[in-house]
């Protein structure tokens, strides 16, 4: 019955070679309506086909993800998205295991997702390896995706992004989004979860040193991690200091007064305080409409985010701009053109090939 209607389709005269494409094409249509019942029956395997989808870079994939997510929206938004930011070695896989397992003992479902820098400068990974959150990988109510591969941070974290929707449609409550506390990622990171908290340790010196000041604008909580054994005095000294440093920032749009607080990720101690301090937050922001506005911000953030990129990317993709642009840049380099110049002209360049 099927396949008559399928075959119904095909407009008689066609060859055999566009008849097979025709049926392929109408397969992955199956396929994408698969992968969505999948997700949306909470399967973790049909979680890890779409996200592979969304991660590949081939067009026609491309097209297939988004219609994948479209189907998905309806399903995802109701979560809590958490993003956790620190230098390499602060003990973020500790802390997201110890976190991790607490949500799930507390019956919820947890998805972790990476952004990692690392992997698109130098191909290696800093976040990446198998270890990681030995508990928390192997509970069947937890979904651990490492950092996609890519070379630019911000289609990685358009990847990420897309990804957390899937999630959500999968049931996942809470999605912890990590990253390395180097280079932009942290300012992705901030753009897509409802929460930010930096994890740092307690030095011997100035706790201030060293520690950008855009992060700390961003952080809705700075946590003292490792505050444990002959740490415990020096986390509380920490604490100190971060709290005089906030105090000097003006009260964040949420309304929300950022907290520091301190805990043992490795002993599982003062975790429960950091997430009821998570609740507190969402409490608030739920009832003063922070919340959806600012998921409302984000969205409009990453609409323009996107154009952005796929400009960027049809421009320096298209064939005749690679050849050109070569050739402008030796011309700058003879003091043949300007730089502004040849950027006029490749550009003018650009619209006209690719309105023809
Ligand atoms: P990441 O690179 O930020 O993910 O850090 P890891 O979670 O891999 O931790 C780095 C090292 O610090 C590991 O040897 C952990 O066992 C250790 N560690 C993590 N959390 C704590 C803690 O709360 N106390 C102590 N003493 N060690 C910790």
């Amino acid at each position: 019955m099927e396949s008559n209607d399928q075959n119904s389709e095909i407009p008689s005269g066609t060859t055999k070679k566009a008849i097979d494409r025709f049926k392929n094409l109408q397969q992955k249509e199956i396929h994408i309506q698969s992968i969505f019942d999948g997700i949306i029956s909470k399967k973790p395997a049909a979680l890890s086909k779409g996200i592979t989808l969304i991660e590949s870079t081939q067009e026609e994939h491309t097209i297939k993800a988004q219609q994948l997510i479209e189907k998905c929206l309806p399903y995802a938004n109701d979560s809590i998205r958490i993003g956790i930011t620190g230098v390499p070695g602060v003990g973020k896989s500790t802390f997201i295991e110890a976190l991790g397992n607490l949500l799930i003992q507390e019956g919820k479902k947890v998805a972790v997702l990476a952004i990692d820098p690392s992997s698109t400068i130098s191909g290696g990974s800093i976040l990446g390896d198998k270890t990681r959150m030995e508990v928390l990988v192997r509970s069947p109510k937890a979904y651990i995706r490492p950092s996609p591969s890519g070379n630019s941070l911000g289609g990685v974290a358009q990847k990420t992004r897309e990804s957390i929707i899937l999630c959500e449609a999968a049931g996942y409550d809470v999605i912890i989004i990590e990253t390395v506390g180097v280079g932009q990622s942290e300012t992705a990171v901030h753009g897509m979860v409802d929460f930010f908290l930096l994890l740092k340790l307690a030095g011997a010196g100035d706790e201030l040193q060293g520690i950008k000041r855009g992060i700390i604008e961003m952080a809705d909580a700075i946590v003292i991690n490792k505050a444990d054994g002959d740490n415990k005095n020096r986390a509380q000294e920490a604490k100190n200091q971060f709290r005089k440093a906030l105090h000097m920032y003006p009260t964040p749009q949420s309304n929300w007064s950022p907290e520091v607080l301190s805990c043992s990720a490795l002993q599982e101690e003062g975790i429960t305080t950091i997430w009821d301090m998570i609740q507190k937050y969402h409490q608030l922001t739920t009832t003063n409409g922070f919340f959806n506005s600012n998921r409302a911000t984000q969205n409009k953030f990453w609409l323009l985010q996107t154009i952005d990129n796929q400009l960027k990317n049809s421009f320096y993709n298209n064939p005749t701009i690679k050849k050109i642009l070569s050739q402008q840049i030796e011309a700058i380099q003879q003091h043949k053109i300007t730089p502004f110049a040849a950027a006029n002209y490749l550009l003018k360049l650009s619209k006209t090939h690719n309105s023809s």
